[in-house]
């Protein structure tokens, strides 16, 4: 049996998943570790979200509404599109495999970043499509010109990560906005903005101005990040009721928990809760800038809740020096980017302790 799923599997590279706080207090004995690894939102979400989740509580032992039609007629009223252009999914990541499945045939093939978020790639060789990787160009940032590039007769789809995980690098408006016009109509563009929420430029491109006139356009954003509900998993996918038939065809029936739409819909109506995730990020990351630039240590500059800070040496080494003194981040070898650690902007108090324990590490 063993031999057999090594061969089936033999074309995944696999999922590095982090340590999880549990894990790190029972192996080091810590009190509270600090968890920078996943751009979770450290503020939490609204405080809305507290009473619907208990009340909602009372409520688990029926299923949730199959096509999460409240929560979906609440993301269309937020964005003025109609109902049938929204998808919502048990997180992006949900959504991303069932994209892929919708272009794993032996004709098509897909396009992808990378280094970019590891599930584009890790779907792709789990669902058996043909993936193209496209390196980034030496700002790090999506290098739309070679994307254009690959572009043939069997791609299928493209995948665009903007602002990109892991290196919190944004491509300019007008390239995204001219790559996407220029891509054949029979081509899904899928634009993942998981960290849409925590953008401040006037460079970043939003995209659904162009939903109603690129119908081959997917937005995907998520309730994980800004709105600070990564742990009941809600993320969506704005575009054409075409392609968000399909995806209803495939997903699970239930892939929307009872919790989950009813706390999405409470913290989608309280944005003061993102202006002020959004504020305290801008202004914690430029904290962390300036204490790095202090201890002289090396770091990319960043539009989202995350970025790349130099590892002394091995990235794994260093992470895992980290977590032994109570902080989680992520090693840059598995994203893509080796000799870097990839770490979530905290508080302010999660930040100074940071700065402290990577001072003892460099
Ligand atoms: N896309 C990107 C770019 C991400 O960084 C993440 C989270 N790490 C996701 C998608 C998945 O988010 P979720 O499944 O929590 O919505």
């Amino acid at each position: 049996l063993v031999k057999r799923l090594e061969k089936n599997m033999s074309q995944v590279s696999g999922y590095e998943a982090g340590q999880d706080k549990a894990e790190i207090k029972k192996k080091y004995n810590i009190e509270e570790p600090i968890k920078l690894a996943s751009n979770e939102n450290p503020y939490g979400p609204s405080p809305e979200v507290k009473d619907v989740i208990a009340d909602e509580t009372a409520r688990v032992a029926e299923y949730p509404a199959s096509k999460a039609t409240e929560l979906r007629e609440a993301l269309a009223d937020f964005y003025d599109l109609s109902t049938e252009m929204v998808f919502t999914g048990n997180g992006t990541d949900e959504i991303i495999g069932l994209l892929v499945e919708l272009f794993n045939g032996e004709e098509d093939e897909i396009i992808y970043p990378d280094p970019s978020f590891a599930k584009y790639k890790l779907y792709i060789q789990s669902k058996n499509a043909n993936g193209v990787a496209v390196t980034l160009d030496d700002d790090l940032r999506l290098d739309l010109d070679r994307m254009a590039e690959e572009i043939n007769k069997k791609t299928g789809m493209i995948f665009l990560c903007d602002p990109n995980n892991p290196t919190g690098t944004m491509q300019q408006k007008s390239k995204i906005r001219e790559f996407i016009n220029a891509v054949p109509d029979d081509i899904l563009v899928v634009l993942d903005q998981a960290y849409h929420e925590y953008m401040t430029s006037g460079e970043y491109y939003q995209g659904l101005d162009e939903l109603a006139e690129r119908p081959n356009l997917l937005i995907l954003r998520t309730f994980s990040k800004a709105y600070g509900l990564a742990g009941l998993r809600v993320g969506y996918g704005l575009g054409s009721a075409e392609i968000i038939h399909y995806l209803d065809q495939i997903r699970d029936t239930f892939n929307c928990n009872r919790i989950a739409q009813r706390a999405a819909i409470a913290a989608l109506r309280d944005q003061q809760h993102i202006q002020m995730s959004r504020a305290k990020n801008q202004q914690e990351r430029e904290y962390l800038y300036q204490e790095l630039d202090q201890a002289g240590i090396d770091y990319i500059k960043s539009e989202a809740n995350f970025l790349l800070i130099a590892a002394p040496g091995d990235s794994r080494e260093a992470a895992a020096r980290l977590e032994s003194k109570g902080i989680i981040v992520k090693p840059g070898a598995p994203l893509g980017v080796p000799g870097m650690l990839r770490v979530t902007v905290g508080s302010r108090t999660e930040n100074e302790i940071l700065i402290e324990k990577l001072q003892e590490l460099h």
